[in-house]
């Protein structure tokens, strides 16, 4: 089945929100419903979809301010990664330093585990990749990876805020590059879609860790 993602930039961080859904189906999965529900609410009626989940890739700012209106909406639960407990309890404090007015933060419903996890028809591998937030893991759906603020096309997550470590997040990197098919396309929490092939030849951030993945 192919799997169709719709792109929805929310927020002052221009955060990617996806909605997914298989060809053939109106469920869907929100993944990473960072801010403006509205508009992801828009894209959902818009395409006669069906929401089931919401599942995220990380607990940022960014990545969440939309969580508790989707599940109010819907009544869907939300998933996310019990090593990013800390990010979630911290989104207040966050939200202060970044000058932002916090939204109601999300109760989870379901920790992710690694491996593979099945919400609906969607089959999600889960890749725990930590260093940009303790939790981080991305989310190999069909042959589409989102990857939170993992990699993004010409770069990599940020190490410096609470709970980022950047040696940890070059061995999530090295790891991801092994595990996860050069060929598929790697949806980031910010910018444009790629592919990790494309970012192996073109990625300043990962062309140094090359040698890690053939060792
Ligand atoms: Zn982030
Ligand atoms: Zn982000």
């Amino acid at each position: 089945m192919s799997l169709n993602v719709e792109r929805i930039v929310t927020g002052p961080f221009q955060e990617n929100s996806y909605v997914i859904w298989q060809d053939g189906s109106p469920s869907c999965l929100v993944i990473d419903p960072g801010d403006d529900p509205e508009l992801i609410i828009e894209t959902i009626l818009g395409k006669g979809l069906h929401p089931i989940a919401v599942v995220n890739t990380h607990a940022h700012l960014d990545h969440i301010g939309g969580v508790s209106d989707l599940k109010e909406k819907y009544g869907i639960p939300f998933y996310l990664h019990p090593n990013e407990k800390s990010v979630l309890d911290g989104y207040e404090r966050d939200c202060a330093f970044f000058g932002m007015t916090p939204k109601v933060t999300p109760t989870v419903d379901h920790w992710l585990n690694t491996g593979e996890l099945k919400v609906g028809d969607f089959l999600i591998q889960c890749v725990e990749t930590p260093g940009h937030t303790p939790g981080g893991t991305c989310l190999v759906i069909n042959d589409h990876v989102f990857t939170g603020d993992t990699i993004f096309a010409g770069s990599v997550g940020r190490t410096d805020l609470p709970g980022g470590d950047w040696n940890t997040l070059c061995e999530s990197l090295v790891k991801a590059m092994k595990e996860i098919p050069g060929d598929y396309i790697l949806h980031p929490g910010h910018g444009l879609h790629t592919t990790l092939k494309n970012e192996m030849l073109k990625n300043p951030f990962l062309i140094p860790l090359l040698k890690r993945v053939n060792s």
